[in-house]
This record gives structure tokens, sequence and C-alpha cells, in this order.
């Protein structure tokens, strides 16, 4: 079922074979990919290519998610989980996605960039999914459908028996972004897979982590969706440092528990100070680590933090605003009541 939803030239062409591939075993002389026999100009040695397949690191990500290594691709960042599911499925020119906006702008992009078309069904007014909008719009080449949740920008959840229903009933791949999924209640689709063969989900070093810098995505999905992830993916995508300090970092989840669960309560007290602006029309709920408000001039807010040195985002005729430190989001109330006077 997988196979007829891969384009036809991924499935025929022959991947490159590296040198790290082609002999993966221990050696005491490696003269086979050309590297600096010396070493680096470094306290730390990069002069040899890194593990094509992220062997160590996955095996750490596994036990961690409760995921097999061959479940298992990682990625420069999720974005290069989301370019390569485009690629892997979309030909360019006549196939398509699903998006549901207001959404992450990656999804669109990638499309754009490898010209695949985009059908935009548009979250309900409580931005959970239009099911019938998303199944009435992909046609014979729809092939990838993109779910964010908790979903960025809005910040909530989406409903996940509306997840399971398009899980049950899309043509295509259903892709779940769950870059947030620490900051939320809900459980991750991680434990579907076996259930659902077209399922794919992405999760982030980058948010709860505290990693954004690393550049380090995951991308779950059935053992055959994996293949062809690394069928095409650039040989050695994640480098030396990445693995490296990945590895170390994910030794101990205390201080990611630690910041989630503080980032959870400033969300809480942010909420109820946010209610409390005159201008502020709406603080919509949010299982993430930001906030989406409407306000009476989005372009007012926006500029005068600025002014003050804060630096929020404009979405959808919006304000979506990070949760920071206490200090952080200390000043960005202490200015905001400013504005109201
Ligand atoms: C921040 C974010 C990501 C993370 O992207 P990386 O490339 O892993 O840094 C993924 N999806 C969504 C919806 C995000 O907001």
């Amino acid at each position: 079922m997988i196979s007829k939803l891969v384009r036809e030239n991924i499935k025929l062409m022959k991947p490159y074979f590296s040198a790290r591939q082609e002999f993966a075993g221990e050696a005491s002389v490696y003269l086979d990919a050309n590297e600096n026999p010396f070493g680096s100009p470094l306290p730390e040695q990069y002069n040899r290519y890194p593990d094509p397949l992220q062997v160590k690191l996955k095996e750490k990500i596994s036990s961690i998610k409760r995921v097999l290594a061959e479940n298992i691709f990682l990625g420069n960042g999720s974005d290069e989980g989301i370019d390569l599911l485009i690629r892997i499925f979309c030909n360019p020119g006549s196939d398509s996605i699903v998006i549901c906006p207001p959404t992450y702008g990656i999804y669109e992009v990638c499309a754009s960039i490898n010209d695949v078309g985009v059908k935009k069904v548009e979250l309900t007014a409580h931005f959970q999914l239009d099911i019938e909008g998303i199944q009435n719009a992909a046609d014979a080449f729809t092939k990838l459908l993109f779910i964010c949740s908790p979903n960025n920008p809005s910040g909530n959840s989406i409903n996940h028996s509306d997840i399971e229903y398009t899980l049950r009933n899309f043509a295509g791949i259903v892709v779940i972004d769950e870059a947030y999924l620490q900051y939320s209640s809900q459980h991750s689709f991680i434990s579907e897979l076996d259930k659902y063969p077209n399922l794919v989900v992405l999760q982030t070093l980058s948010k709860a982590w505290g990693l954004a810098g690393l550049r380090l995505g995951m991308a779950f999905a059935s053992v055959e969706i994996i293949s062809y992830f690394n069928k095409i993916k650039y040989p050695y995508n994640i480098n030396t440092a990445t693995q490296r300090l990945a590895l170390q970092a994910l030794e101990d989840e205390q201080p990611v528990n630690n910041w989630t669960n503080q980032v959870i309560g400033q969300r809480k007290w942010l909420r109820i100070q946010l209610l409390a602006l005159p201008f502020v029309k709406e603080v919509y709920p949010s299982d993430a680590n930001f906030i989406l408000i409407k306000v009476e001039d989005a372009d007012f807010v926006y500029e005068s933090l600025i002014k003050k040195g804060i630096i929020v985002r404009q979405r959808e005729g919006c304000i979506r605003m990070t949760v920071g430190t206490p200090a952080e989001n200390d000043l960005l109330i202490k200015e905001l009541k400013n504005l109201a006077q």
C-alpha cells in the first residue's frame, strides 16, 4: 500500500553508497574516505566522516521513546524530514499535499520548492480539523496530509479522535508534527505506528530539549518508510558534533522536565495576565510553549514591543508570544500594561 504512494523514480534509483557504508566495521587503518589522517585544528577531532546512520544516537532515542531504532530517521532539524517526505512521495508538477492553515509555514515552502501543489483546508473556528474538507480536497494525486499538534501558531492540540479518523480514511501518508508535544497533556502518536502503516510522526530536539542550535529532528515511521528516508537523504546529514552532543544531552531528561514544567506554569500565569489587558480581545488556549492572542491593533502592539526590545511574532493579524523565563514574562506583561494606558 505504501509502495504505491512512493514516486516511481525513487523506487527505481540506486542510492549513493558512502565509504562508511561500504565498510561499517572497526579497523585500525582507514584509507577509504580521503580524510585528513592527522586530525583537526580543534581540541576535539572531526577529521573523520560521521556515522551515516547515527546508530548510537538512534539506540539512545529508541530507549527514551520506546520505539525500535529501525523505525527512526534523524534529520538536520524536522525541516529535513518534511522536505524528504515531499520528495519521497510527491511527483513535481502533478502531485499535491494537504495542509490545514493557520499552521507551520515550512510544509508549504517545501512543497513549493519541489513544485508540488498545496491544498489548503482551513482549521475550524476552534482550530480543529475540517475532516470532511480534507476528504473532499484530496484526490488521486494527493500524497501527504500534514497535521501539526499542538498546532503552531494557534497553540491548541488537535482532537486525538479526529487524527485517528484521518489516519483510517486519508488515502495517503498522514504526518503528525509533534514539535510541542511535551507542553501538552496529549499522548504521542508514536505508540500507534504498528496500527497505521501510513503514519509518520515528527518530533525535534529544538523546543523542550533546548537544542535548536544543534539541528536534530526525528521522524518515526514504518521500516518501509524509514528505508526511503535513508535511501534519498544526503549520506552524512547529521554531523559529528550534533551526534556527540545530542547523545550527551539525552543522558539526563531531568532538566528538560523541570524547564517544561516551568514553562507550563508560566503559560498559565501569562494567560491570566493577558486576559486582564483591555486591548486583548482573545487569548487562545495553548498546549504549547507560546500563546496566541487577538488584539485590537496587532501592528501597534508589535511595533511598541520592538521599541522596548521585546520581539514577538505577528501571525494571522494576531500576536504570538513564546513563553520566556519568569523575568522575561514579567517584563513583557509590564510593557503590555503600559500600552493599555
Ligand atoms: C519549531 C517547529 C519545528 C522544529 O523544527 P526544527 O527544524 O526541528 O528546528 C517543527 N515543527 C513545528 C510546527 C515547529 O513549530
